[in-house]
């Protein structure tokens, strides 16, 4: 019922703005989205989110918010649509991020709103039509959730779980999330959780104790399991952080219906390759965070390149080449993430390769970032076109959305990105984006708030 209510208001919207438009108002999103109620994408190579070889010559009709017609050559356009000339170019679904943290939520000055909005134009700008972030000031996400979802602000799709649930002293818990330690005393506690209408609620499970951090209380497996079966029964899925394998599998024993990370203390056992695979619960990728602080050491060229460049801002980038940079420079905790990001990697792919679910998240909040762990995960052995479906239709099953969103097919919303070069022969070509499409209307990328933009 939620998932309806929630994908269903574009549509609305549309007819609202329409009727906005005729009384010569003007609502803030009708600056960045067309109001087109039609397209035809026409003679394009399509890469459909599904893991399939590319399709050339492929035809794709959008009416309204859908894609309704898919053909492997010409087809009529709908009445009044707008056509696009897609040969030479390559049509995949919209890239979802299923694991941020949305700037301006936390830290100094907080909660700062132009942070949160600029982030969002970011991913958008980015071709990152779906984000969901795992853990934030709840007030802050949740208001930028319901301006999305209301049309009053250019932005990805916007799933959110506020703040996370944990033991006392747990990971996470100074952040203002709810602690729980105790059946059934957690039962009102969760309730009130319940009443902010997360899409996932996001527990922590790891005790610490790896790379350069202390140990910390952990919330008891037993507590968890009851806390999730509540929680799944009115409705709600749920997601874990986990870093080790042996609290991953405590998870997934406790009904955890998600993993919001990948195994990064070592490598998994064959057997833990095996229950990855056979119960097919879909683990986040989040390999980017940790890659993060040594790729700025190593290679702070990196910021040159045209997406960040547009992205950016010249001041973040000089902070980012200097001073954060050398704070990296000094710490061992870069050392070990330069170590164990390899690990990871095979990680995931071993999972993969087995026929485990793997789902793009890159744990930062900017959508050159999102790009990044694509690339991270080629780099580590999977396959582009797979790394596609990972970053769209896997990452949609994370959230529970696959009928819905995460692939290019008939009767799915319309969140398309089209790019100028083929991602297939390099993964990196995800970057060179020229169309945006989201919920049918095309995103006038011009109009958003990104430094590519306001430069002069
Ligand atoms: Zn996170």
């Amino acid at each position: 019922m939620q998932t309806s209510r929630v994908l269903n208001r574009p549509g609305a919207l549309a007819s609202a703005l329409v009727a906005v438009a005729l009384a010569g108002l003007a609502l803030p999103v009708s600056a960045f989205a067309m109001q087109q109620s039609a397209l035809l994408i026409e003679d394009v190579t399509l890469i459909d989110g599904r893991g399939g070889p590319a399709i050339e010559g492929a035809w794709v009709s959008i009416e309204d918010d859908r894609i309704v017609r898919i053909s492997r050559g010409p087809i009529e356009a709908a009445d009044g649509a707008q056509r696009i000339d897609g040969s030479g170019r390559f049509l995949i679904p919209g890239l979802m991020d299923i694991h941020i943290h949305l700037s301006g939520g936390f830290g100094q000055g907080s909660p700062n709103q132009n942070a949160g909005r600029r982030a969002l134009h970011g991913f958008l700008y980015s071709g990152i039509t779906s984000v969901y972030d795992a853990g934030n000031n709840p007030d802050f996400i949740f208001s930028f959730r319901d301006r999305e979802r209301s049309g009053a602000i250019a932005s990805p799709r916007v799933f959110a779980s506020g703040g996370v649930v944990t033991a006392p002293g747990g990971h996470g818990a100074g952040l203002g999330g709810t602690l729980i330690d105790s059946w059934p005393e957690a039962i009102p506690l969760l309730d009130a959780h319940l009443a902010r209408e997360p899409d996932l609620v996001k527990f922590t499970f790891d005790e610490h104790g790896w790379g350069t951090r202390p140990l910390i209380p952990l919330l008891d497996p037993e507590v968890m399991a009851r806390a999730v079966a509540y929680i799944n029964e009115r409705g709600t899925r749920t997601t874990a952080h986990i870093s080790h394998e042996y609290r991953a599998r405590q998870a997934i024993a406790a009904g955890l219906n998600t993993l919001a990370h990948p195994i990064i203390q070592g490598p998994v056992s064959d057997e833990f390759v095996g229950l990855m695979s056979s119960t097919r619960t879909p683990m986040a990728s989040t390999l980017t965070i940790g890659e993060g602080y040594s790729r700025l050491v190593e290679h702070p060229e990196f910021l040159d390149q045209p997406l960040y460049r547009d992205v950016y801002s010249r001041e973040r980038i000089a902070e980012l080449k200097g001073p954060i940079r050398d704070g990296y420079a000094a710490r061992a905790w870069t050392t070990w993430m330069k170590v164990m990001t390899p690990v990871a990697q095979e990680n995931l792919r071993q999972i993969h390769a087995a026929g485990g679910v793997i789902a793009l998240g890159s744990d930062q909040s900017s959508g050159p970032q999102t790009h990044r762990e694509l690339e991270l995960m080629v780099a580590g052995g999977i396959s582009e076109v797979d790394a596609i479906r990972i970053g769209t239709l896997n990452a949609a099953g994370f959230l529970g959305l696959e009928n819905e969103l995460g692939s290019i097919e008939e009767g799915k919303l319309a969140d398309l990105v089209l790019l100028g070069a083929d991602p297939l022969a390099d993964i990196s070509n995800t970057q060179r984006i020229e169309v945006v499409i989201k919920a049918g209307r095309i995103i006038d990328r011009a109009a958003l708030e990104v430094p590519a933009n306001l430069t002069p």
